[in-house]
């Protein structure tokens, strides 16, 4: 098998570790590469063109340029059952999530992705019950189902400095961990970034250009061309940077300003949360429910644990918080702010673990793509 012995010699020369799933991904796009029937589907085969041959540092590129459209599965004359068995999403997602293992920061963190899934769902349930344990040693019962209003009522259940320094400090540490991964993936990439091709990189991103097909959407969760996904995706990711402005701002009022929450219904910090957070539930269980609709062909089933852990995990950040919005000023309002920020610690620290370090990889993909052409 030369293509083997050839993976293994790049194997010792590059940093890069050859896998299973690099080596069937060079073979996707060996095929790829002589048929070039998809080349107007995406980005991924005009950047595949620019190559002869695919170093593990070129499948790693393009595979978090692939969005997982699966338009080229379905119109793929050699995908299962022939024999060749070309199926370039499900190939390019093994890769993908290699890629988040291989570059993590720390090193051996990188070991969480191999079991993302379960990762999720214990550091959930840790800081769940990290926070609501912590809660219920330090206040009475009496405090915890008290109803509480007015200036400062959250932090007569938890207090100020233990919930500003934990959520700062794992949130810190995920800004620094997945700054850290996703310079290691550049670097790797061989990329030489300009101002130019970063801004058109995160113009592609955030509007999900690659996943406009040829202007019909993609082919998920079936054939049908559709733009659901990407309309619940953007109403997911729009809804997460609302409710971290609705966050930042308020950190403003309670500092800049002297201002202490709970704040009114029209306050910007509130309106800011709720518009977020309704955005981020729409977002988050359509993309399950999608997910649970999709054809398994394309699909990894490695990674799937992973991603319905994270989209769970969202789901119940944006969940609590709204109904803490609701109840606040009920004797229900203590245990939910322990529950929310619970989740919010677990989301925090998972993170630079998790599926949701690929809007970043893909950025970096999508830059490196401008650069070459
Ligand atoms: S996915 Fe199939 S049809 Fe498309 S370029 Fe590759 S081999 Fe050709
Ligand atoms: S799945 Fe979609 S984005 Fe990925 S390579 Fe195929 S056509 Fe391109």
């Amino acid at each position: 098998m030369p293509a083997i012995d050839a993976l293994i010699a790049e194997a010792e020369l590059s940093e890069v570790r050859i896998s299973e799933a690099m080596a069937d991904a060079r073979h996707n796009m060996e095929i790829c590469n002589a048929c070039r029937y998809c080349e107007g589907f995406c980005a991924v085969f005009p950047a595949m063109q620019r190559h002869r041959e695919f170093s593990a540092a070129d499948l790693n590129h393009l595979a978090n340029l692939c969005h997982g459209c699966q338009g080229c599965f379905y119109a793929c004359q050699y995908a299962p059952p022939h024999p060749w068995g070309i199926n370039v999403p499900q190939a390019f997602a093994l890769v993908r999530a290699e890629s988040y293992a291989f570059h993590a920061w720390p090193k051996p963190m990188g070991r969480l992705f191999e079991r993302n899934g379960t990762i999720v769902s214990v550091v959930t349930a840790l800081a769940v019950a990290l926070v609501l344990l912590l809660v219920g040693a330090l206040q009475s019962s009496g405090t915890m189902l008290a109803p509480h209003t007015g200036p400062g009522a959250f932090f007569a259940v938890i207090s100020y400095d233990a919930m500003v320094y934990s959520a700062a400090a794992t949130f810190l540490y995920a800004l620094l961990a997945m700054s850290l991964t996703t310079a290691s993936f550049w670097r790797a990439s061989g990329g030489k970034i300009r101002f130019i091709h970063f801004a058109r990189a995160l113009h592609d991103a955030m509007t999900l250009r690659n996943l406009g097909g040829g202007g019909d959407g993609c082919n998920y969760p079936t054939e049908s061309f559709s733009f659901t996904r990407r309309w619940l995706h953007h109403a997911m990711a729009y809804g997460f940077l609302l409710c971290f402005a609705a966050t930042s701002v308020a950190t403003v009022f309670h500092h800049a300003m002297g201002w202490v929450a709970p704040y009114s219904l029209l306050s910007a910090p509130v309106i800011l949360g709720t518009v977020g957070g309704i955005m981020m539930l729409i977002g988050t269980i359509g993309l399950l429910w999608l997910k649970v609709l999709a054809d398994p062909e394309p699909a990894a089933k490695a990674v799937l644990g992973g991603d319905y852990a994270m989209l769970i995990l969202l789901a119940s950040v944006a969940k609590t918080g709204l109904l803490l919005l609701v109840l606040r000023s009920t004797s229900a309002m203590g245990w939910l702010l322990a529950l929310h920020l619970g989740f919010v610690l677990a989301l925090f620290v998972a993170l630079p673990y998790s599926k949701m370090i690929h809007a970043l990889f893909r950025t970096a993909a999508l830059a490196r793509d401008h650069a070459e052409r």
